[in-house]
């Protein structure tokens, strides 16, 4: 049989503002264990919540930038359950009345754009975080991170494949960091995310019974951990089993999701509206304020990127993947000639060493106008495309700006003529027997003639020169 998978995720991603959500504590993170803590986040008795507006500020940008409906009153939920690293026993999160709904955002795939649902979007504060590596026999609680806000982003069970859900994640991804309200750090948790699937026979409506796995923290355990989900519901099912509806988490290591607990139902969390917050009202001018404030969003970025770069839709999609790449480029783009030439430097050369080097482009050790120093170098026939290849391998090495680098390494293209055709000449005399060849028929010399001019030059003469001049000497 054919089965269809049906996936929806939940993201949360950490909000970067200095302070709590609810108290003046400090957000930052890696500060030593339980040093970022008051009455309010430790969760004593007797003291109230204060919102932070900016944390309604940035769910309204993630909102906005999701075309999702913005309710004019929500309302704050405790969510009651029991864990170390909650000490007041709740979280306050919202329920009933989240601060956003029905969105969207539009995911670009091999085979096209595809359109994926954003049910909800929510606030709520983080937990704080136990560490089982002390040593002995028992772990220990740093409540720095409880009362960090945090969004929810829900996604409607909208992905039919591990890609796509990469794909969507990546997007979510992107766009936290456009809009600057999360650092989109998967390693320090502060962009995390739980993938929902199911499978059913391709044709059938209803949906499966899913799995939930928590607190994926990278887009390679997501598009993996997901794979493995799907082929063991398919195992149960034709195995003639029923897959049980659980949470679950996922082993790295062994490349296997492993069950954590039973699934819990929304009244198990005995969600009731909080008592200490006041509903939370957002008038027009407030919203006004926010959607004056968002940025360039990568679809627009797109589109502005083919038209006023004349950049193919391939190379406009790749350089917005991320604001801090699309700033790079059009740097460079700003200082040299010829946009598509710096477009192709950075997506092959440039991205190429930075995925090697595990490096992301504001690490790069190429400037953006030193890469478009050597693009203007390549336009005004100063060096060869072939050149600037071990052009850039120094810059990437010392640090170097271009100009510099040909200088010092004397690689400057010779595209004096009189030279060339000395060359030429030379060459044509110790080949003899070749250049016989080439005039009874075998054009297909001509190949071997570059090379042996190309290798007296050191690979500096320009080579449009050297094909003309070599195809007037060979056939006079
Ligand atoms: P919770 O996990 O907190 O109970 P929901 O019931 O709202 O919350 O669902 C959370 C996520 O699960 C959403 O992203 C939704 O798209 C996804 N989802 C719901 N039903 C299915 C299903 N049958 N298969 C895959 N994903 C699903
Ligand atoms: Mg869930
Ligand atoms: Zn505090």
């Amino acid at each position: 049989m054919e089965f269809e998978s049906v996936i929806g995720l939940e993201v949360h991603a950490q909000l970067k503002t200095k302070t709590k959500i609810f108290c003046g504590c400090s957000t930052a993170f890696g500060a030593p264990p339980n040093t970022q803590v008051c009455p309010v986040c430790l969760g004593m008795p007797g003291v109230l919540p204060v919102l932070n507006r900016k944390v309604v500020d940035y769910a309204l940008k993630m909102a906005f930038a999701t075309h999702c409906t913005v309710a004019g009153e929500s309302q704050w939920a405790r969510k009651n359950y029991f864990y170390p690293d909650l000490p007041k026993g709740y979280q306050i999160s919202q329920f009933a009345l989240p601060i956003a709904e029905h969105g969207h955002i539009v995911v670009q795939l091999e085979n096209g754009a595809k359109r994926v649902g954003i049910t909800r979007i929510h606030m709520e504060e983080d937990a704080g975080k136990l560490n089982h590596d002390s040593g002995g026999p028992f772990s220990m609680v740093d409540l720095n991170r409880t009362g960090v806000p945090l969004i929810e982003i829900v996604s409607e069970p909208d992905m039919r494949s591990p890609e796509e859900a990469g794909a969507y994640l990546r997007q979510i991804h992107a766009l936290v960091r456009y809009l600057e309200i999360c650092d989109g750090n998967m390693e320090e948790g502060s962009f995390r995310c739980d993938a929902n699937i199911s499978i059913r026979p391709q044709g059938q409506e209803e949906f499966g019974t899913r799995t939930e796995i928590k607190n994926l923290n990278s887009f390679k355990h997501v598009e993996k951990a997901i794979y493995y989900e799907i082929y063991r519901h398919r195992e149960i099912i034709e195995d003639g089993g029923k897959v049980v509806q659980e949470t679950r988490l996922w082993d790295p290591d062994r490349n296997q999701t492993f069950s954590m607990r039973g699934k819990e139902e929304a009244h198990d969390y005995r969600y009731f509206p909080e008592p200490d917050l006041l509903p939370l009202v957002i008038d027009n001018p407030w919203m006004e304020a926010i959607q004056a404030t968002l940025p360039e969003l990568p679809e627009a970025k797109k589109a502005r990127f083919e038209k006023q770069y004349e950049l193919p839709a391939y190379d406009a999609q790749l350089l917005t993947t991320s604001r801090d790449l699309a700033d790079y480029f059009e740097t460079a783009a700003g200082l040299c000639p010829d946009p598509k030439l710096a477009s192709n430097w950075i997506m092959t050369a440039l991205l190429g060493v930075l995925n090697t080097t595990g490096k992301t482009i504001d690490q790069s050790p190429v400037s953006a106008k030193d890469l478009a120093e050597l693009v203007c170098l390549i336009k005004d026939n100063t060096i060869s495309g072939k050149i600037a290849k071990t052009v850039f391998e120094a810059m990437v090495e010392t640090g170097k700006n271009p100009k510099t680098i040909v200088e010092e390494k004397g690689l400057v293209q010779v595209t004096d003529l009189s030279a060339i055709s000395a060359v030429i000449d030379a060459v044509v005399a110790e080949n003899p027997g070749q250049a016989a060849e080439y005039k009874s028929g075998k054009t297909k010399l001509m190949g071997f003639f570059v090379g042996q001019v190309m290798k007296k030059t050191k690979g500096q003469a320009n080579p449009n020169i050297v094909n003309e001049v070599l195809r007037k000497k060979l056939e006079e």
